[in-house]
């Protein structure tokens, strides 16, 4: 426990630099506490690994040995978990008691829209400000702190968690009230997956038909073909050689992590009574993929399962 700055001994609430609480410093949060040290704040971090503890105390935070330890004293607490089930122990078992009541709470985890609206609004009945900020952009741009930031919760919880954000991303936008960022993360998601299988199927009847791939490229990426999956991630060697296609698919945005994307958007649209038969087949054939021992892979690997 603490109560002021370790390195200079300074009281720095509501100060420019910050104490920050980071939970979950695996793939994602290691890069993103690493950024908030380079930033300039003093970061607290908690995981159960101790070998994703290890990379960010070398990088100069500090561990704590539990997340109260990490939220005591801390002005903001952020928390970059696998699914909603964490995010809920989390907050319920320990952070919303350990919090500073001027603190802001940042769920940047990509979770349920239901159980960010219970959590969002539990802190609010505990008089806490807490917004969901899941992020669109992997492992590269958490290191490289150039994230996009969904944000779901109050103006004023919102107003709080900006600048924090900003040292992590290179764009943070409201959404809407508790839960609107995991809304905006799944349907952003649920695009991005039902645009690459269209796209890979297209590469795969060119093939069929005789057509150079990288014609198609040249042709379709300037017309209305053109998408992310297209331009970005093109599932086929050669066309945009920083795509994971040029290095057998790995690294990239696993499959196993849009398979997890899509399910959570389908549990919403049941849950909203939307009807979503893309993005419901598009869960399908990602869990055919996944179920062939390719979800470590990027996924635009999907290109293979198409091609048989
Ligand atoms: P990860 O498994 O590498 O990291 C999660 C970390 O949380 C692990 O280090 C784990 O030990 C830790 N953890 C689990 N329960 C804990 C607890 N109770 N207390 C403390 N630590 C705990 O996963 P990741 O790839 O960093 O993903 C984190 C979140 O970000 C997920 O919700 C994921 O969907 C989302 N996301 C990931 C990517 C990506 O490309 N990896 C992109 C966008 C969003």
């Amino acid at each position: 426990m603490r109560q002021k700055c370790q390195k200079c001994s300074a009281n720095h609430v509501g100060a420019e630099r910050m104490i920050i609480a980071f939970i979950g410093v695996g793939n994602m949060g290691g890069g993103m506490a690493l950024n908030l040290v380079k930033a300039g704040h003093e970061v607290w971090a908690f995981d159960l690994s101790a070998q994703a503890l290890a990379r960010v105390t070398a990088g100069g935070a500090t561990a704590a040995s539990s997340a109260a330890d990490a939220a005591a004293g801390a002005d903001v607490i952020i928390t970059m978990l696998p699914a909603g089930t964490h995010v809920r122990a989390a907050y319920e078992g320990e952070l919303f008691a350990a919090a500073q009541p001027h603190a802001v709470l940042i769920d940047c985890s990509t979770i349920d829209v239901a159980t960010a609206k219970a959590v969002g609004e539990a802190a609010a009945t505990h008089g806490l400000a807490m917004v969901d900020a899941p992020v669109s952009g992997g492992t590269a741009a958490a290191d490289g702190g150039t994230l996009t930031f969904m944000v779901g919760g109050p103006d004023a919880a919102f107003a709080m968690a900006q600048p924090i954000l900003a040292n992590m991303g290179k764009a943070v936008i409201h959404a809407g009230g508790a839960g609107m960022g995991q809304a905006a993360k799944i349907c952003n998601n649920m695009i991005l997956g039902a645009t690459m299988i269209a796209t890979a199927e297209a590469f795969v009847l060119a093939e069929k038909l005789g057509l150079e791939a990288q014609t198609f490229f040249d042709i379709s990426s300037k017309a209305s073909g053109q998408s992310w999956s297209m331009t970005s991630y093109c599932p086929v060697p050669g066309p945009v050689p920083t795509a994971p296609s040029n290095r057998d698919y790995q690294g990239g945005f696993a499959a196993a992590l849009m398979l997890k994307d899509l399910k959570l958007a389908m549990a919403a649209a049941q849950g909203a009574g939307a009807s979503v038969p893309m993005g419901a087949q598009a869960e399908a054939l990602y869990q055919l993929l996944v179920n062939n021992g390719s979800g470590g892979q990027d996924f635009s690997g999907i290109i293979r399962l198409l091609r048989g």
